[in-house]
């Protein structure tokens, strides 16, 4: 068997490999496990592709690869639950860049061999080209506003829609003209594709310099369905199929995360892209309290009432990352169960910052997860339970949802006002992501336990073991 047959079985058992691997992704149970089996199959195109292709010179290669290695672990294990959006956001511009930079380069071999371009190749760099300049530009963007490089508030400027429209149609006519359908005046190949890579890179930051920063994680996990699209026309351009097959499936399970955060706050992902949500948290912010009071108790109090419950559920959100207070809930928790108390955690689909942000910090601390709900699992729950403990979250539990006026109207929340009672550890009343006033706080059942999560969690486990 010939070696370009070999790299095929291998690229096929590579493919397999990364569906079984997203397949695992679905439950946190099989994650860890999911994970290693799609790097493995990375592992395995990579092998497959040097030999293929016989590299005659390994150094670049190998020092590519090592530098590369080192980065990615250094940067994984140091980077902060709350940061992970902005990683992944590199993660997807430089894996837009790589697609990028792979067809430019297939172009540039075929116009220095002197080859004529066939209009499908020409086809699949463009493409290739543009979604991936798109997305390395925006994606840093992306980057630069939650990071606060760059200022969360949507940027806009009159006619931007209108510019960004010209640019666009400005891109398919120099693509035409990349593709090799006509010569652009006494420009030089080359110069109009550095033109058309300049364009694009200019479209990908007008793309999402309007969306405010609060909205970046959608716009990350869309700009990481583009990395997967721009990876699947490279792999086009080089007549790779590993690459076709894994650009495709990153692509997909990019938009359809997309769309899970989008139904999960009910906006659509116009109102995403156009709506400028997110920028007037500070306006909204100051509405807030009025005359209502809101109750609050200690430590000591709120032992008492968990500890004498019969059933208490654990609501988790943004604020529980912050503090990195998962350790001590737990341990809180333990205690409980071992006063015979039932508990259990609900977690709503995007609470925290990014899709399974909960998830992934109860299993740092070892939660089980049979103990882990869904919203549609633990909703109807509520109005039978005696204590429910919101440890960090705001939005995902606020009642508003349910007033046809609200801004977030219509988003799917937990249900907590109807349990019996409510304790709510947070620092004070301000709002969380949606900038918006919270009535649960004034709730006559509602106590607010005020604090950093981690300090409040760490006397709440003290107390209850006095209890
Ligand atoms: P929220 O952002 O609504 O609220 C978090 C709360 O945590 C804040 O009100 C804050 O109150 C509190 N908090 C912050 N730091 C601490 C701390 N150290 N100790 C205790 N409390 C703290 O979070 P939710 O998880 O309820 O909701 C997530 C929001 O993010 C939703 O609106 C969702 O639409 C949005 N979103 C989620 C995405 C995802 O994929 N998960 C993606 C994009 C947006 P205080 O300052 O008073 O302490």
């Amino acid at each position: 068997m010939d070696l370009s047959l070999w790299a095929e079985l291998a690229y096929l058992l590579s493919s397999v490999l990364f569906v079984v691997g997203l397949k695992r992704l679905q439950s946190p149970a099989t994650a860890r496990a999911g994970n290693r089996l799609a790097a493995l199959a990375m592992l395995i195109a990579i092998v497959a592709t040097l030999v293929e292709n016989q590299v005659l010179s390994w150094t670049g290669i190998v020092a590519g690869m090592v530098a590369g290695s080192l980065i990615g672990a250094v940067a994984a294990r140091t980077v902060k639950m709350t940061d992970m959006p902005q990683l992944v956001g590199i993660f997807n511009g430089f894996g837009g860049g790589a697609s990028a930079l792979v067809a430019a380069s297939e172009l540039v071999r075929i116009q220095s061999a002197g080859t004529a371009l066939v209009l499908g190749d020409g086809f699949t760099i463009a493409v290739s080209c543009l979604i991936g300049a798109v997305t390395f530009s925006g994606s840093f963007v992306a980057f630069g506003k939650l990071q606060g490089l760059v200022s969360g508030n949507p940027i806009t400027f009159p006619f931007q829609k209108t510019f960004s429209a010209l640019l666009f149609l400005t891109l398919l006519v120099l693509g035409a003209s990349v593709m090799g359908v006509f010569e652009v005046g006494a420009l030089t190949a080359l110069t109009v594709f550095s033109i058309f890579m300049a364009i694009a890179l200019l479209l990908g930051i007008l793309l999402v310099i309007p969306i405010g920063g609060a909205d970046m994680p959608v716009v990350i996990s869309l700009l990481n369905s583009y990395s997967g699209l721009a990876a699947s026309a490279a792999g086009f351009v080089i007549g790779n199929n590993v690459l076709i097959i894994a650009g495709a499936l990153v692509g997909a399970a990019g938009f359809i995360l997309t769309m899970i955060m989008c139904k999960a706050m009910n906006r659509s992902l116009a109102n995403v892209a156009f709506g400028a949500f997110g920028g007037e948290t500070g306006k909204a912010a100051q509405l807030s309290s009025g005359d209502k009071t809101a109750r609050s108790v200690d430590a000591e109090g709120a032992a008492m009432i968990l500890a004498y419950a019969q059933s208490v559920v654990v609501v988790p959100g943004y604020g529980l990352a912050v503090a990195q207070a998962q350790h001590e809930l737990r341990k809180a928790m333990d205690n409980l169960e071992e006063r015979g108390v039932d508990v259990k955690y609900a977690i709503h689909p995007v609470a925290g910052r990014m899709p399974g942000h909960m998830n992934v910090l109860l299993a740092e601390a070892d939660v089980p997860y049979d103990k882990l709900f869904d919203l549609d699992e633990i909703n109807d729950d509520f109005g039978r339970t005696d204590v429910v403990l919101v440890v960090g979250a705001n939005d995902v539990v606020n009642p508003e949802a349910h007033n046809p006026e609200s801004v977030i109207a219509g988003m799917p929340i937990l249900d907590v006002h109807k349990a019996k009672s409510v304790i709510i550890m947070k620092r004070s009343l301000s709002p969380g992501f949606a900038g918006i006033d919270n009535p649960l706080f004034y709730m006559d059942h509602s106590l607010m336990f005020f604090g950093d999560a981690k300090a409040s969690m760490t006397d709440l486990v003290r107390e209850i073991r006095e209890a």
